[in-house]
C-alpha cells in the first residue's frame, strides 16, 4: 500500500510475489500467479490491468477509464470459449489469441476447426477498417445487433428488438456455420452472394461476410485459430 505499493504480478520486480505457503487451501489454485496468472483475463484486460497497477500504480492519470473497462469487459465476454474437457473446474476460458488456443485452467488443448470472426466497420461507403473486436464462435453461439454495427452497445439503452438474437452459429456435417434469422443484408462477398433470413453460410479461412449495410454496419473476416 501507499508508496511502496508493488504490484504481486510485476513482470520485472518480484518482491511482492504470493507466497504460496501463506494461502489457505481453498485459496488455491486461484490464488496462485504461476498457475492462475492474471493474464487468464485475456488481451484487452491485461492492457488495462497493467496500466492499473503497472504503469498507473503511482499515477492515477494513467489508469484506465471505467469506461474503458466496460468495453474491455464486453469485449472479453465475445473472446470466451467453452473448454472441450467434461471435467473442467472451469468450463470457460478466454481465447488468448494463439494459434494454438489451450484451457489455462485444466491445460485441454483445442481439437478441431476453431473460427475466430474479426471484425470491421464502414466509416466510409465501401471501405472498412478494423475494430480491434473479435467474436469467438461455439455451437449455439449467437450474434447479436452490437456485432453487427458499431454504432449499437450492449447496455441499459437497448431497446428490445434489438436484444434479440440475428443469427447463430452451428457445427454441422463437419463445417461451422451462420444462420440468418434477422438479417436483412446477410452477405457472402467472397462469393458474391446474398444469404437470405432462414438460411446458412460456411465460415472458411478468410471469407468476408456483410452483416449490415446501415451505417456503422460491420463485415466480418473469417480466420481459422486451429
Ligand atoms: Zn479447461
Amino acid at each position: 500500500m501507499g508508496l511502496k505499493a508493488l504490484f504481486v504480478e510485476h513482470p520485472m520486480d518480484k518482491t511482492n510475489r504470493v507466497k504460496i505457503k501463506d494461502l489457505h487451501p481453498s485459496q488455491l489454485p486461484q490464488g496462485d500467479p504461476d498457475k492462475m496468472p492474471y493474464t487468464a483475463c485475456g488481451p484487452y484486460l491485461k492492457k488495462l490491468f497493467d496500466r492499473a497497477f503497472i504503469d498507473g500504480l503511482h499515477d492515477p492519470g494513467k489508469r484506465p477509464t471505467a469506461g474503458e473497462w466496460e468495453e474491455a469487459l464486453l469485449k472479453t465476454v465475445d473472446l470466451m470459449q467453452p473448454c472441450q474437457n467434461p471435467k473442467c473446474w472451469h468450463k470457460w476460458f478466454v481465447f488468448d489469441n494463439t494459434t494454438k488456443p489451450k484451457c489455462p485452467f485444466c491445460g485441454t488443448e483445442y481439437s478441431g476447426k476453431l473460427p475466430v470472426l474479426n471484425l470491421y466497420s464502414s466509416r466510409r461507403a465501401g471501405s472498412f477498417t478494423p475494430d480491434d473486436y473479435r467474436l469467438m464462435v461455439y455451437h449455439n453461439q449467437y450474434l447479436y445487433q452490437w456485432h453487427i454495427n458499431r454504432n449499437i452497445s450492449p447496455n441499459e439503452r437497448l431497446t428490445d428488438e434489438q436484444k434479440k438474437p440475428v443469427g447463430y452459429f452451428v457445427y454441422h456435417n463437419n463445417q461451422w456455420l451462420l444462420i440468418n434469422q434477422r438479417l436483412k443484408d446477410l452477405e457472402d462477398k467472397t462469393d458474391g452472394k446474398l444469404i437470405p433470413i432462414g438460411q446458412s453460410v460456411a465460415l472458411t479461412d478468410g471469407k468476408q461476410i456483410l452483416l449490415s449495410k446501415d451505417e456503422g454496419g460491420r463485415l466480418i473476416i473469417v480466420q481459422m485459430a486451429n
